[in-house]
């Protein structure tokens, strides 16, 4: 029988709870999670009263608020959104963000209402978690995940705000939203940035990356990608347009894109893909020179496909016992929560298959999200107080440089001295910052601590070790 995805991560922490020698009852309050909601409530949908179920749960409170996404699907269960609450608890800690774990879903086919129904029912989920303790800027902060985005995350601050109008903060209740309604620049496609950030601290690493079998440098790298929704889209994006990998296959829903020249040539235009897929809700019928479309049988197989990385950016448990021992990609990239199994997990390691591991690569969404909590609750734009001072001072630098050489500066090069930070440029440097910092950690863990030989117990040896501090330190009460 197939482990459920609570069982496979706590499976996985074990591994590191045993290197780390931890006490047994510790051990057991770092994996249990402290409190799940589950609602269920009315909604009247074209004059007929449906009725919906969902689930907040919240795996720690070592450090407040707990963070993090709600996701609306039709497979949500309490297992999934605690064992998703979970990883929060532990990706927060590897990349150094001060919140607890939290996971939130609701069981629903979102394609299947539309846009006033879909903000009644938000609306209306948002009640419920805002009544019994489970959304607040200080102790409960929702963010997006699959199938919800800013649209959702406006409607639950909005619907916040008039049950608590007292509360200063309360844009800060959940963060994903639209920069207009109190969101921050760069948060859409944070957690892409921070998948192409973390591979390419993984790329100026040359010993792992001999180890991992591949050759220097991310140019001309060959990516597998699954699933080309908010993360898989932004992380193969600016893999290819930034970094010069290929993408050689995109797999959907509804079957895969397949670069017949296997990286040869340019690879699969990501962002017209993306558009066409936006626009007709399927890559069926996309077609461009050298790409053709297979179906949905050939999608599961397309995992299979030899690449240099494999980034599953869908679903949790798409790389099991079953299909482990045929992955031939030499680094697999996990972009989504949960894609590997803890039994696929030891066949990759097996066979010489590098992994980076989930609670660290896809932690851009919570590094970003973070940025936003702060600019909330300080009520300022990053940026706001101190980019026109840098511009002066850079300009005064320049023209320092240029009385002192007696030559005037190049244009361009007086404009890049002259030029302060913009929030975006702030986020993003914020973001690069924290996901090198944490891979360097794993790194270096995995190089120290004795009994870790892989990214995954790296990580969460980290983590762990955090949050144990944590509990000796202040005590259990
Ligand atoms: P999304 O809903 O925007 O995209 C998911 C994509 O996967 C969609 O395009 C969907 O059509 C596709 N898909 C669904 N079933 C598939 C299948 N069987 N095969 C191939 N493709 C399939 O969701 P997202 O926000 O991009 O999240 C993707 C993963 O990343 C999830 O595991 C999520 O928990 C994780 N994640 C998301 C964020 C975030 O900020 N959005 C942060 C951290 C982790």
């Amino acid at each position: 029988m197939e482990l459920s995805f609570k069982e496979n991560v706590n499976a996985m922490v074990d591994g590191a709870i045993r290197v780390l020698g931890l006490d047994e009852g510790i051990a057991k309050a770092l994996k249990a999670c402290n409190s799940v909601l589950k609602v269920q409530f009315p909604v009247k949908v074209r004059g007929r009263v449906e009725l919906f179920t969902g689930w907040r749960a919240v795996h720690s409170t070592h450090r407040l608020p707990a963070k993090g996404g709600i996701r609306f699907a039709t497979f949500v269960n309490q297992d999934e959104v605690e064992a998703l609450a979970s990883l929060m608890t532990y990706k927060c800690a590897i990349v150094d963000v001060p919140f607890g774990g939290s996971k939130g879903g609701l069981l629903i086919d979102p394609t299947k209402y539309n846009r006033d129904e879909m903000q009644a029912i938000t609306r209306r989920f948002t009640l419920e978690l805002t009544r019994k303790g489970f959304l607040s800027p200080a102790t409960n902060v929702p963010a997006p995940d699959m199938g919800t985005g800013e649209r959702e995350m406006a409607w639950m601050a909005d619907t916040y705000k008039h049950l608590v109008p007292e509360d200063i903060n309360f844009t800060a209740c959940v963060t994903g939203k639209p920069v207009a309604h109190g969101g921050i620049r760069g948060r859409t496609e944070a957690t892409g940035r921070g998948v192409q950030f973390g591979i390419r601290e993984f790329f100026r690493n040359t010993k792992a990356v001999k180890a991992a079998h591949l050759t220097k440098g991310l140019g001309g790298k060959k990516i597998v990608v699954q699933g080309l929704g908010n993360v898989g889209y932004y992380a193969s994006k600016f893999l290819s347009e930034e970094d010069g990998a290929k993408i050689i296959a995109i797999i959907e829903r509804d079957g895969v894109l397949v670069d017949k020249t296997a990286g040869k040539k340019q690879g699969i235009p990501v962002e017209k893909v993306h558009q066409y897929m936006v626009e007709k809700g399927t890559l069926k019928g996309y077609s461009s020179a050298g790409v053709e479309f297979l179906d949905k049988k050939a999608g599961q197989k397309a995992l299979e496909i030899e690449c240099d990385i494999l980034i599953p950016a869908a679903l949790e448990a798409q790389i099991t016992k079953k299909n482990a021992k045929r992955i031939k990609a030499k680094l697999v990239a996990e972009a989504a929560n949960g894609p590997v199994t803890f039994e696929a997990d030891q066949i990759l390691k097996k066979n010489g298959v590098t992994i980076l591991p989930d609670a660290f690569l896809n932690a851009g969404g919570v590094v970003v999200s973070y940025f936003e909590w702060v600019r909330n609750i300080s009520h300022i734009r990053f940026g706001r107080m101190q980019r026109r001072f840098e511009e002066a001072k850079g300009l005064q630098f320049a023209s320092a440089l240029e009385r002192l050489s007696g030559k005037p500066l190049r244009k361009s090069v007086k404009e890049d001295l002259a030029s302060g930070p913009q929030e975006v440029d702030l986020v993003r440097s914020g973001l690069d910052d924290s996901m090198r910092l944490a891979l360097q950690e794993i790194f270096e863990t995995k190089k120290s601590v004795k009994g870790v030989d892989d990214y995954r117990t790296a990580a969460y040896v980290v983590a762990l070790d955090k949050i144990a501090r944590s509990y000796l330190d202040i005590g259990v009460y």
